[in-house]
């Protein structure tokens, strides 16, 4: 160490103090400092706000290593030459050390305390002006290398906001101490003198608070109350001006005209409000665009867009102001939805649901209509079906109708003639020809009631539904078949339950199923030897109470897996078949509350079966 000089020595020191500022450069770019100061006390809403403001602004501007210094001057309740003059001194000790880059100066009163001061304690930063009105005595104010973004509340604009709110305006009452700076109201006087002339004015704005509530309890019609902010009263009591506004609203009588948002909802009505968030953001957009290397000198001063005309909804309707009256652009806080806009959805989705309901039974009803028109339809169709089915069975057998009805017709001639022959004799045997006229009234009758069953059975009467007697339905029918039995030479026979079976149903419609059934099973052994030509009748009580038909054949039995097809309309396996038969015969069965169904006998051949509900049944 003895070989470096003094020399030496003093480049060492250099070259590490060069090194080590490029360190710190490596590390990042220096850190900028923001200083608000306040003229109020930052933990009021209204300068909280602005605070919070800045701090976006600058957050939201990339400015990630701006630290931000707050300072609440709090020179409204601390008047007076000693407490500036150790306001500087602590700010001088505190700020010894720290380089600040841009002052905020927030409010007329810290725009005089740095015109005065600013020199002494932060001689090089440059000055961002901010809530302040656009005055030629404040922009006196300003020091070089400075700007300034304007926030007012006119005096006009109160009356404005009065005269919306209290259409017949007379009288205006100032409260609070602001009215007395001329450096934030300037000259209302004039102001309203001129938009206005003629109004009363009534100034309290030197008033204690105690004096302020009770002349405004008391005030006549056509007035309204012009705050401005209140700090402190000519007792000498010192106050936040939110507090003290809200009390001098709870006795009011008239209107209470207020100039911040952070008035809003607490006591006034409303007005055109300051608003200290964007006041705060336009401060610190202007402040971010500094720290990047814009001089002051170059921002123009502009009039900020931080007031606007917002109204509290409450209070409207409270004074019963009509908001076409506002001026234009107003917002209205606070309102309170009626029912409708409340429930709008809830209203929208029960109506929704009740027309889906309703929408949903209009259709079913409908359906049902349509379904109950279709079956009367379908109802009318079948029984014209039925009808042309018994012609075309009846067609089918005028031969055997023929046949049956000739025998009488026969038996009549040969009985008349006979009787002609003995009535001719000499002495005629008149009780012999009493007995062939006896035949005769007996064939007619044979001859007549055959045509009566055809007539009957081709009748397409509604349908007419009486307790009848099973057996002899069954009989009836195997009765008006037996000459066409007799033709295919087919055996018909019935085998009737013992016991009487009553059932309910229309005598024609009853018989027209088991003639099918009958006529089916002729034509399944038609073609068959003779020892199977058979079809049989019979009728039973089953155990479920019911009464039951079968017509058994001794035929080739109904094709595999069809038992339930033929059923169906128009299956058939016939060549002259029209497939219908069975499906009015289930239809009739069916509408009579009863079950047809068909199965292929174990021994051979078909049997289809029958179940009725059961009337009355009595042990023969
Ligand atoms: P169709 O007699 O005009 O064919 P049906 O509806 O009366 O119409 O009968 C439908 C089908 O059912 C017949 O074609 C036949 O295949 C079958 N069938 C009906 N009765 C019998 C039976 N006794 N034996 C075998 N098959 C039958």
């Amino acid at each position: 160490m003895r070989i470096i000089t003094g020399l030496g020595r003093i480049l060492i020191v250099l070259l590490f103090a060069c090194l080590s500022r490029e360190c710190s450069a490596a590390d990042g770019p220096r850190q900028r400092s923001i200083l608000v100061l306040e003229e109020a006390d930052f933990r009021s809403p209204f300068y909280s706000e602005i605070f919070d403001g800045i701090r976006a602004a600058a957050k939201q501007n990339g400015h990630a290593h701006t630290v931000i210094y707050g300072e609440s001057l709090d020179l409204a309740r601390f008047p007076g030459p000693d407490y500036e003059d150790s306001l500087v001194g602590h700010l001088k000790t505190k700020f010894a050390d720290r380089s600040i880059d841009v002052i905020i100066s927030i409010g007329v009163a810290a725009a005089k305390f740095l015109q005065k001061h600013k020199q002494d304690i932060w001689p090089a930063a440059p000055v961002v002006y901010a809530f302040v009105p656009d005055l030629p005595e404040v922009r006196a104010l300003f020091l070089p290398d400075t700007t300034a973004i304007f926030a007012r509340v006119r005096p006009t604009h109160l009356l404005t906001a009065a005269r919306a709110i209290v259409p017949d305006l007379t009288r205006v009452v100032l409260v609070g101490g602001a009215w007395r700076n001329p450096l934030v109201y300037g000259h209302w006087k004039q102001d309203f003198a001129a938009a206005m002339p003629g109004l009363e004015v009534t100034d309290l704005s030197d008033a204690t608070l105690r004096e302020v509530r009770n002349q405004v309890a008391t005030l006549p019609a056509g007035s309204a109350i012009l705050t401005s902010a209140m700090y402190s009263d000519g007792e000498g009591t010192y106050y936040s001006p939110a507090s003290a506004l809200a009390r001098v609203a709870e006795s009011a009588n008239r209107p209470v005209i207020i100039t911040s948002d952070t008035f809003l909802g607490r006591s006034g009505v409303g007005g055109f409000l300051l608003l200290p968030d964007v006041i705060g953001r336009e401060a610190g957009g202007v402040a971010t665009r500094i720290l990047a290397g814009e001089a002051p000198s170059s921002i123009a001063a502009f009039d900020g867009d931080n007031v606007k005309p917002i109204f509290d909804w409450r209070q409207l309707k409270r004074w019963n102001v009509d908001e076409a009256n506002l001026p234009p652009g107003s917002e209205v806080r606070f309102r309170e939805l009626g029912f409708w806009e409340q429930y709008y959805w809830h209203t929208m989705l029960v109506a929704a649901v009740v027309l889906t309901q309703a929408l949903m039974i209009a259709i079913l009803l409908r359906e049902r209509r349509l379904r109950f028109l279709a079956e009367v339809e379908a109802r009318q169709r079948m029984s014209e079906l039925a009808h042309m089915n018994r012609r075309a069975t009846a067609g089918e057998m005028s031969a055997s109708i023929a046949h049956e009805l000739s025998q009488p017709l026969a038996a009549i001639l040969l009985n008349a003639e006979t009787a002609g022959h003995v009535l001719q004799s000499p002495a005629p045997d008149l009780g012999e020809v009493r007995d062939m006229l006896e035949h005769i009234r007996r064939d007619d009758q044979r001859a007549s009631e055959v045509i009566g069953r055809l007539r009957s059975f081709l009748k397409r009467d509604p349908t007419e539904r009486r307790d009848i007697d099973l057996n002899a339905t069954v009989d009836e029918v195997f009765r008006f078949l037996s000459v066409q039995a007799l033709t295919y030479d087919v055996g018909l026979s019935t085998e009737p339950s013992p016991a009487t079976i009553r059932v309910k149903a229309d005598r024609v419609q009853l018989q027209q199923v088991i003639l099918n059934l009958v006529v089916n099973g002729m034509d399944a052994v038609a073609h068959l030897p003779a020892d199977r030509r058979r079809v049989v009748g019979r009728t039973s009580l089953t155990e479920g109470n019911l009464a039951l038909v079968s017509i058994a054949d001794l035929g080739d039995g109904i094709l595999a897996g069809k038992v339930t097809e033929i059923f169906k309309p128009f299956f058939t396996t016939k060549t002259q078949g029209m497939g219908i038969g069975l499906s009015i015969a289930r239809t009739i069965v069916e509408a009579h509350g009863g079950r047809i169904w068909a199965e292929n006998a174990p021994s051979g051949g078909a049997v289809f079966h029958i179940s009725l509900p059961l009337v009355v049944t009595r042990q023969a």
